[in-house]
């Protein structure tokens, strides 16, 4: 055995990585994807550090590196300051390949209008569960149930509420 162990290709990123090998070559186009990357992962960050910090986390979870690569270094080959490493441009490649494949996953999905507290639901997130209407007859509160068993709305949870 030696030092570094690749885990079983249990994921698309790990059988990209695999089958890739030794092919990705480091281009002008690692830079280019990168600044891609850093424009879909954009939403949501609270300045350009803590975007760098996500996708440096990313890819090295992409490349299993430890320790991970710094946002410094993320910063440095997007501006183009510097020449990426052959890993860090396969981990660039194999993530954007990643991306290319989950349009699939929302091809049959629309958007809809829900009401969630604060923070709780992330703009646009993709819904796995479904909806039901309160079992409470007068209620018309639709909701999406964390438990299977739960089929009264917050406000009629209590069988005192249920009259
Ligand atoms: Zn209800």
């Amino acid at each position: 055995m030696t030092k570094t162990t690749y885990r079983k290709a249990n994921s698309l990123e790990a059988f990209l990585w695999a089958s890739m090998g030794k092919s990705a070559q480091i281009t002008i186009s690692t830079q280019q994807t990168l600044s891609d990357l850093l424009e879909i992962y954009a939403n949501g960050h609270h300045g350009k550090t803590d975007l760098y910090r996500d996708v440096a986390a990313r890819l090295s979870k992409v490349a299993r590196k430890e320790p991970a690569w710094k946002e410094d270094y993320i910063q440095a080959v997007a501006v183009g300051t510097k020449t990426p490493s052959k890993r860090f441009a396969r981990a660039v490649e194999i993530l954007a390949a990643t991306i290319d494949g989950i349009p699939a996953a929302i091809a049959d999905t629309e958007p809809v209008l829900i009401h969630a507290r604060p923070g709780t639901v992330q703009p646009g997130a993709l819904l796995v569960g479904e909806s039901v209407n309160c079992h409470y007859p007068p209620c018309m509160i639709h909701f999406i149930p964390t438990h299977p068993r739960m089929i009264y709305c917050p406000l009629h949870r209590d069988p005192k509420t249920r009259r």
